[in-house]
């Protein structure tokens, strides 16, 4: 299948700043892959399909870098938490997952994800009720159904409340058993060919519900089976202060001890790092997942997402669990991660662009995936997505990039993931969204019910 996108804008990504741009060009892909970008018409050659994009904005398929999936069935809770607060609430609500449970919330989550201009979305499970079934398959089987690649982080906590962690004890799992399960999803899933719909990372969940030889176990593994590891990092002041008082250090002092910085990791939040932290994480290439909405949610605080950047960390953007970000839309996140930097160092501290490049490539960074994702280069995977900006929300902004970024996120004229049409004319093609609505609700109603 070949198809040939022209007369649109298009911002490639392609390098370390504003990345080449062009005001009416083309993209043409040629199966998975794409194998043209430029200024003008596309050199003749046959057509599939040929799609007229004019008043559009062609920008790579956008990359989430954190998420609970499963949370999507328990939206609404601890409206006014902190996060431990919240955790201690939600905790119970989840012992009640299953897999059909987890399935209408995958779906659901990576529905929203897909309509608002997600291509790769990175997913953390960790709760394993004892009689929940296979949750783990229940989520890459939603991916597979929407159509959307998946980095499936197979999640852990081995620490409940007898052991001073923060979960109850009946959701944790024992540490062996945290280990074999991890081992068995690298082993079922993970492909490691660049064109992968599915890939594993090892996650144990949170310095405050994991084992430090849960930890040292999973660093091993990971490393040994060669995928890449994440977990929770600095993301509350009240972590910090259990951190200091139990090791006498730093979160991110932990996680060097604990073998967890290099260019295989990356955390989610990393809020709270002094200027020695993101040194060390520059240096070591460690990344971070920036999820600005679920940390003003839970008032966590302003992630150095400039500072990690110079210092030579990988940032991408996450929208974090829907139970602590009800919209789950990767799309407003651009604008909420340039906002947030605005608020707290001023408007020259962030642009439209790094928004983008955030949401593109310093999110496919992350994941281990620059060579394959993130920008619109020739041999890239055909990660695309076309917004439409020839509605009355956007007109007389000369600007595609400030429009798409500022502006109310626009229509999808069409997604592509991997040259597939996952979204068409702002509708998905891949799942019917009143059936998964219908899934949801019941998911939803039955756990608050097990409660
Ligand atoms: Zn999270």
């Amino acid at each position: 299948m070949r198809i040939v996108i022209e007369n649109a804008a298009i911002a490639t990504v392609d390098g370390e700043e504003a990345g080449t741009e062009y005001t009416a060009g083309h993209v043409v892909v040629n199966g998975n892959v794409i194998e043209a970008v430029g200024e003008g018409k596309a050199s003749d050659g046959p057509a599939d399909r040929r799609v007229d994009a004019t008043g559009c904005l062609v920008t790579p398929g956008f990359v989430n870098t954190h998420h609970h999936l499963y949370q999507w069935a328990t939206r609404g809770y601890g409206q006014q938490s902190t996060l431990f607060e919240w955790l201690v609430e939600l905790y119970p609500v989840w012992a009640g997952i299953d897999e059909r449970i987890t399935n209408a919330a995958a779906v659901a989550g990576l529905t929203r994800l897909a309509r608002t201009g997600c291509t790769t979305a990175a997913d953390h499970h960790y709760v394993f009720p004892r009689d929940g079934g296979d949750v783990f398959g229940a989520t890459v089987e939603a991916a597979r159904r929407v159509g959307v690649r998946l980095h499936a982080a197979r999640g852990s906590m081995d620490r409940g409340e007898s052991h001073g962690g923060l979960p109850p004890d009946n959701i944790v799992e024992t540490t062996d058993g945290a280990l074999a399960g991890t081992a068995e999803a690298v082993d079922r899933y993970h492909d490691s060919s660049p064109e992968a719909m599915v890939r594993i990372a090892v996650a144990p969940c949170s310095p405050f519900s994991v084992s430090d030889d849960l930890m040292r176990e999973a660093a091993n593994l990971a490393r040994d089976k060669g995928v890449r590891l994440h977990t929770h990092l600095a993301e509350t002041l009240d972590e910090e202060r259990q951190c200091l008082a139990e090791y006498g250090c730093t979160p991110a002092e932990l996680a060097d001890r604990l073998g967890w910085l290099g260019d295989d990791v990356w955390f989610a939040h990393g809020i709270h790092f002094s200027d020695d932290a993101v040194k060390r994480l520059g240096e070591t290439g460690t990344g971070v997942a920036h999820c600005p909405t679920s940390n003003g949610r839970l008032g966590s605080g302003f992630a150095r997402v400039r500072d990690l950047v110079h210092a030579g960390s990988p940032v991408g953007l996450g929208v974090d669990g829907a139970a602590s970000n009800e919209d789950g839309g990767l799309g407003v996140e651009l604008r909420q991660a340039v906002y947030f930097a605005r608020q707290n160092k001023g408007p020259h501290s962030a642009s439209a662009r790094d928004g983008l490049w955030l949401a593109t490539i310093g999110g496919a960074r992350c994941l281990g995936r620059e060579g394959e994702i993130g920008s619109i280069e020739p041999g890239k995977q055909a990660d695309l997505a076309v917004w439409r900006l020839d509605t009355l929300d956007h007109a007389g902004i000369a600007d595609p990039v400030v429009a798409l970024v500022f502006g109310v996120l626009p229509p999808l004229r069409l997604l592509l993931v991997g040259g597939n049409p996952v979204v068409e004319e702002d509708r998905m093609v891949t799942v019917d969204e009143a059936d998964a609505a219908v899934a949801l609700r019941t998911a939803s109603r039955q756990l608050a019910e097990k409660r």
